[in-house]
């Protein structure tokens, strides 16, 4: 099983269903995560029993034990401080979509790094880097059939959300840098974790590049016109999101993806040199020119 998904009772049925309508028995199948979403991976604490293992990435395996520690919560209020968000926008960590379907205990996870193999029936599947949405996101890769299942690297209808987890990388880069080599690859097949294949995979890819593109260059001419150095909400609040809908009328738990991904590209263009950055306090400003004492 590839990827399982929140930990609500409704999803637990429909999955146990569609198990019994295949012949499949549950303890005997062994569940891949692809990342540590929570659209994921939240059954897990439901679905492990008898002798199945579950397998993620040797980094998101951390990000999932950590949804049992109170800090990874505050990680969530953290992003808030670092964009500016004010308090009557800022997502509190129990708002958190993750909070509420996240797994309800940890389990015993075997870790893999890309390069492994997993070998199920006739089939030998390598474990391929994805990472860039989530920091230690993996696909399943079988070369002889060119079938890649790639978790939420590459979707039809959505770009796969790009965050702040932490300051030391630049996961847009990451990301991006992962798409070009997702690209290279002879893929005949592409199961992403949600919706239906992908037909033409090059043509999406190259949609999803060009998306970035131009929000970085949307968000590096709104810091150049701000006129004073501004955070990642500044930038945010004054872009569309969701197919149009401007920042007022999303959820605040899209607001915060909002922001995170706002910080995620201001980011990036600071490690293009495009611009400056400094923090205030526990907030990071950006300019186009080098700071002036705040
Ligand atoms: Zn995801």
């Amino acid at each position: 099983m590839i990827d399982t998904a929140l930990n609500q009772d409704v999803c637990d049925a429909a999955l146990r269903k569609e198990l019994e309508e295949l012949g499949v028995k549950l303890e005997e199948t062994d569940i891949f995560l692809t990342h540590m979403h929570v659209d994921h991976c939240g059954l897990i604490s439901r679905l492990k029993c008898g002798g199945n293992k579950v397998y993620a990435s040797e980094v998101d395996r951390v990000y999932i034990e950590a949804f049992q520690l109170p800090s990874h919560w505050k990680w969530l209020t953290q992003t808030n401080t670092w964009c500016g968000v004010p308090e009557e926008h800022a997502l509190k960590p129990e708002e958190h979509v993750a909070y509420s379907n996240r797994p309800s205990f940890s389990v015993p996870i075997e870790t893999l790094r890309p390069g492994d193999t997993l070998a199920c029936g006739d089939y030998t599947l390598s474990v391929v880097d994805l990472a860039g949405h989530t920091p230690g996101q993996v696909g399943l890769w079988h070369e002889p059939t060119g079938s890649l299942f790639s978790g939420d690297h590459v979707l039809n209808r959505i770009s796969p959300n790009i965050t702040t987890w932490d300051l030391q990388h630049d996961y847009l880069e990451i990301f991006c840098d992962n798409l070009k080599r997702v690209r290279s690859m002879q893929i005949r097949h592409l199961y992403p974790s949600h919706g239906t294949p992908l037909v033409d995979i090059r043509g999406r890819i190259d949609e999803l590049l060009e998306h970035h593109a131009a929000r970085l260059a949307l968000m590096e001419s709104l810091v150049r016109e701000a006129g004073r150095p501004v955070p990642a909400f500044y930038v945010a609040k004054d872009i569309e999101w969701s197919k149009g809908d401007k920042f007022t009328d999303i959820s605040i738990q899209q607001k915060w993806f909002a922001c995170s991904e706002t910080l995620a590209h201001l980011r990036h263009l600071v490690n293009k040199g495009k611009l400056y950055s400094q923090w205030n306090d526990e907030t990071l400003y950006f300019s186009p020119f080098p700071f002036p004492n705040l």
